[in-house]
């Protein structure tokens, strides 16, 4: 049986580079070793990380005066390492589009000297659409405004990024980096965990620009933006293994033609289901039209038996993680970068079928 992996993340990774990681697993580059063996200061290594950073830059169009850092603790530590790092006895503005920036913003206010102020919500309606922002409302005396440009669980994205003036816009982009087409340019930083559109677990993505690492030491070597910078994320020793599959998935992506083709594919994937869902008089979509996510596609029956009965069969012909996230319940798919249309043509057949039975 095929199976198809909807998981939000930890997510699908392309066949081609898992194939590629099983073939030098034992024996990297006639090293006799594997790179989970190597030492995080040998040549082969540094070569692995500054490639994986090259082929991002290139993704990504990453502009000069940006760093591109290689961290640990998921987007979650980021969470609280922005605001210590860029935001102490300042504001920090946050958009309040989901359950991420709601744990973005509750781990900014436990810094004592970090004023949080939630300048636009969507809250009022289940996070189901992504809020105007008033350009009148962002001080700009402000350290940042931080958004989720995609919201994982809830299945919206910012599809602009908001014009905050001379304010520096930091982007949770855990689930559409490398899936949209914003500008580095428009944001001062951008992290990501890699379990969702980039590799496995372990490896933390953030790009800061040159004039927002902080000029003064953060009491936390680890957690100190600067620091890292200056040691080309080498301070201590990275998620080695972990940076080595994002470099491979790096390599698929610029064989495949990039992101302006692989935002294509998703798109295509997206709307596949999406004009299912439209069509279907037993599955909708609890997103605004105007705010939906290409990478996060949450559906619903609006009877919760009948998704318990949906996501029950789903699982048994092969359609792993659709159920949704606890906090929302219905179905999700996530459609990442390495997720196959076959896939999603399957689950569209998969749903006319159900719809046919229970009806
Ligand atoms: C998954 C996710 C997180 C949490 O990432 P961790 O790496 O588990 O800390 C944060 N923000 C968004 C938007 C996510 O999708």
């Amino acid at each position: 049986m095929t199976v198809y992996n909807f998981s939000a993340g930890p997510a699908v990774l392309p066949r081609t580079v898992l194939e590629k990681a099983q073939s030098e697993l034992l024996d990297y580059r006639n090293s006799g070793m594997s790179v989970m063996e190597l030492s995080h200061r040998s040549s082969l290594f540094e070569e692995i990380i500054q490639e994986a950073e090259n082929l991002l830059r290139e993704l990504m169009a990453i502009p000069e005066n940006y760093q591109v850092l290689f961290l640990q603790g998921g987007a979650s530590l980021q969470f609280s390492t922005i605001p210590l790092n860029l935001a102490r006895h300042k504001k920090a503005l946050y958009v309040n589009t989901g359950s991420w920036s709601q744990k973005a913003i509750e781990a900014a206010q436990q810094i004592a000297d970090v004023t949080v102020d939630v300048i636009a919500s969507s809250e009022d309606k289940q996070f189901s659409y992504i809020p105007d922002i008033d350009p009148s409302s962002i001080d700009q005396d402000a350290a940042y405004l931080h958004i989720t440009t995609n919201n994982t669980i809830e299945g919206t994205a910012f599809q602009t990024i908001p014009n905050a003036g001379t304010v520096p816009v930091v982007a949770d982009m855990s689930s559409n980096i490398l899936a949209n087409d914003y500008q580095v340019e428009d944001f001062g930083l951008i992290y990501a965990g890699a379990q969702k559109n980039i590799g496995p677990a372990g490896l933390t993505v953030v790009i800061i620009r040159d004039d927002l690492l902080n000029d003064e030491a953060i009491f936390a070597p680890m957690l100190d933006y600067r620091l890292q910078a200056k040691n080309d994320s080498l301070y201590n020793t990275p998620p080695t293994y972990a940076i080595y599959i994002a470099k491979l998935v790096f390599e698929w992506l610029q064989e495949l033609g990039g992101v302006k083709e692989i935002l294509a594919q998703d798109r295509q994937k997206a709307a596949l289901l999406y004009q299912a869902i439209e069509k279907s008089t037993l599955f909708s979509s609890p997103v605004a039209e105007d705010s939906r996510s290409v990478t996060n596609i949450p559906f619903v029956t609006g009877d919760k038996e009948l998704d318990r009965l949906f996501n029950e069969q789903a699982v048994k012909a092969g359609f792993e993680n659709l159920k949704g996230h606890r906090s929302v319940g219905g179905m999700r798919a996530s459609l990442y970068n390495a997720f196959p249309i076959e896939g999603v043509q399957a689950l569209v057949d998969f749903m006319q079928a159900f719809e046919a039975e229970v009806k």
